[in-house]
């Protein structure tokens, strides 16, 4: 973990695209409570494919230009090289500064790759159209991708992002701050040093996190699991119990050296903000931990 300590911390929420105008009317509020706790930045998510593409750029604007610095997600399965020329340029004429750059997964059954299929080509381009107009973040995958052949071919495949011109990544959630120690050590000692946030899931509902967990291959410890299954429907448990496991990770992976952290809202304040008062980073330059 010692190259990441060196890395100023940075705290951001990630928000989806609204599809509805309540949705979009929540979206404001929670954005209001979120912009007083002063973030670096929020990002907002890309539908692969483009199925949110005019929604995600709408709140990407919206947002930037209320106070916040805030970068579109990006991702390029799908897509055509005009596309995505097209997006960056809107978002650069906009002041947009940050980008995180994904491949994405395309929906099964819609439509065809697109011409970049990899992140890191994804990278490349982004550098080859624009220059160095954006910080550009990637993902990254402690418990690795699903799709990864091996280990080692993960971080192989996370070091070609960082080759291509990444200058920091996100992880995926994660429950065990185990994984993220592991990945940095190895990523060390292939000399690979950007800094890595941990992206943080906070817990509110259990068959929604077995869902998205499932899908994305972030495994639930078998304690954490068990604990929430025993709560059924009892909802202010779920919340209790998982604001304390995800707070006291949070803890950990900070005194450990994290970078920051950077929160899934799923465009709710809340459970982020209890866990951000829990850990004290109200008074986030005076923290000892
Ligand atoms: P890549 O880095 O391209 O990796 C994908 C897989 O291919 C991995 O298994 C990797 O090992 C392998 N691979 C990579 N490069 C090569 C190569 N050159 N040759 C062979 N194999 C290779 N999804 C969305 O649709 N919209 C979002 O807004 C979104 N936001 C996200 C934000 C974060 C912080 C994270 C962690 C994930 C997000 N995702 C989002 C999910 C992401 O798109 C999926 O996890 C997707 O499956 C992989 O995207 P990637 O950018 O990590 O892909």
């Amino acid at each position: 973990m010692e190259t990441q300590k060196q890395f100023k911390r940075r705290f951001s929420f990630e928000f989806f695209p609204p599809k509805t105008d309540k949705g979009w009317e929540k979206l404001q509020g929670v954005r209001n409570q979120l912009a007083e706790v002063d973030p670096d930045f929020f990002s907002v998510t890309f539908g692969a494919g483009g199925s949110t593409r005019d929604r995600t750029v709408q709140t990407v604007l919206d947002l930037h230009k209320r106070g916040v610095s805030t970068a579109p997600h990006l991702s390029c399965v799908g897509a055509t090289r005009d596309g995505i020329a097209e997006l960056l340029d809107i978002y650069r004429e906009n002041g947009v500064n940050r980008i995180v750059a994904l491949r994405g997964d395309m929906p099964s059954g819609m439509g065809a790759a697109g011409e970049l299929r990899y992140a890191n080509e994804l990278v490349s381009f982004i550098r080859e159209h624009s220059g160095d107009t954006f910080n550009l973040e990637v993902a990254a995958y402690p418990e690795f991708h699903p799709q990864a052949r091996t280990a080692e071919d993960d971080l192989k495949n996370f070091a070609r992002k960082v080759e291509a011109g990444a200058n920091s990544a996100i992880t995926q959630y994660f429950f065990n701050a185990d994984s993220y120690f592991y990945f940095i050590d190895r990523l060390e000692k292939m000399g690979v040093t950007i800094p890595v946030v941990p992206g943080i899931m906070p817990i509110v509902n259990f068959s929604n996190l077995t869902r998205f967990s499932d899908m994305c291959g972030a495994e639930i410890p078998r304690w954490i699991r068990k604990q929430l299954e025993a709560y059924g429907d009892d909802s202010d448990s779920i919340r209790k119990f998982g604001e304390e496991v995800v707070s006291e990770m949070c803890e950990r992976l900070l005194a450990s050296g994290a970078p920051g952290l950077h929160f899934y809202t799923l465009n709710q304040a809340e459970p982020s903000l209890r866990i951000w008062h829990n850990l004290g980073l109200d008074n986030r330059d005076k923290i000892s931990f």
